[in-house]
């Protein structure tokens, strides 16, 4: 008997139905991924398609992911809105609920692996930071871009698929935080922004990428030697605020003024962008000297991009009290020193951290 072709179309359509749904209750289990949104130019939007500037933290997580080609194939997501700034005013309080949110997924049993997106600007303080603080062993990866949402061109889809394929790749629990951009990765011990505007702005100056990222595809390069994460003892989950640590910037001609005008107004710790080798002017040196007798923790950083800033060089850290921050650049030394404040003010002890961490 002829069914009549309205009958046969609807009857195909069925066929194709079941075998879809078949195939889909055949298919592997993907990998459940919590995309955490912080803002960032990769949440910004230009007022027009010809405009300049941009508004960082635009668009919200559900969006973002959303705008992202085939991201679906890779991992089941969900995504969760914790502030939407740009991440020049990243703060203490929003570290502490980020490292709260994370700490969550971590202990979830839906969630698999993290993926943080954030501005570029704070992005090498806050993936040390939570590097250094998060108790749990799944990957965290933290993705950002150079150009907002909607420019010609914007990296934000490409880095936002590329971290979702690092924090899924099988090597990546256990390594502390990720951070993902332009076909790279680092680990945030050693990543630092380099450039204003370029897209290839974030490198590992000391010691390279640990791997490339390309279309989801990974390679993984270097090991990570340091301690992170549970070993550095380091909870602050029942925090609620960070000790105040100032930077400050050497230059010739320094005085003594800022670093007096710091201790004044209640820092516990500073952390100086040296000249060379982490040095400063005599009457720099000086009051720090005075700071770190009364109690203030002083570590000597560099102001430049690479290089190690070493103990006892050209100051004697034994005698002065100060901590040399190794391979750490100002901002990162300064997330270590207020995170080592919250549990001595041993300068001895808190070098041996910047060795370790
Ligand atoms: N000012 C922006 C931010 O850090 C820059 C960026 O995301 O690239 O939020």
């Amino acid at each position: 008997m002829r069914l009549n072709p309205g009958f046969d179309l609807r009857l195909a359509a069925f066929t194709l139905g079941l075998l879809a749904a078949f195939a889909v209750s055949a298919a592997p289990d993907l990998p459940n991924v919590r995309v955490i949104a912080t803002g960032g130019t990769i949440a910004g939007a230009q007022a027009s398609a010809g405009d300049y500037g941009y508004k960082s933290g635009t668009y919200d997580v559900n969006t973002l992911i959303g705008a992202v080609p085939n991201l679906d194939k890779l991992a089941d997501i969900t995504g969760e809105q914790v502030v939407n700034i740009g991440s020049q005013d990243m703060n203490d309080e929003v570290w502490l609920k980020l490292a709260k949110s994370v700490a969550a997924a971590q202990a979830s049993a839906d969630v698999d692996a993290i993926v943080i997106m954030h501005g570029t600007d704070t992005l090498e303080e806050t993936s040390y930071f939570l590097s250094l603080v998060t108790q749990g062993t799944k990957p965290v990866v933290m993705v950002g871009s150079m150009r907002p949402a909607t420019a010609i061109s914007a990296d934000g889809p490409g880095n936002i698929y590329n971290g979702v394929a690092v924090a899924v790749s099988p090597e990546a629990g256990g390594k502390g935080t990720l951070v993902s951009l332009n076909d790279e990765f680092h680990y945030a011990r050693n990543v630092v922004k380099t450039n204003t505007t370029s897209l290839q702005t974030f490198e590992s100056i000391n010691r390279g990428p640990a791997g490339l990222v390309h279309t989801g595809t990974v390679a993984w390069f270097e090991p990570m030697n340091k301690k992170l994460g549970k070993a550095t003892g380091f909870d602050v989950a029942k925090l609620d605020k960070l000790p105040r640590v100032d930077v400050i910037y050497a230059h010739a001609n320094m005085s003594a003024d800022l670093i007096e005008a710091a201790v004044k107004n209640g820092a516990k710790g500073l952390v100086i962008a040296g000249v060379g080798d982490g040095n400063m002017t005599t009457p720099a040196l000086d009051a720090c000297k005075k700071a770190a007798a009364a109690g203030v923790v002083v570590v000597r950083s560099t102001r430049l991009p690479a290089g190690l800033v070493l103990r006892n060089n050209e100051v004697n850290d034994d005698e002065m009290g100060f901590v040399a921050s190794g391979e750490l650049n100002p901002p990162k030394s300064r997330v270590l020193l207020q995170l080592a404040l919250t549990q001595t003010k041993d300068p001895k002890r808190i070098q041996e951290m910047f060795y370790e961490f």
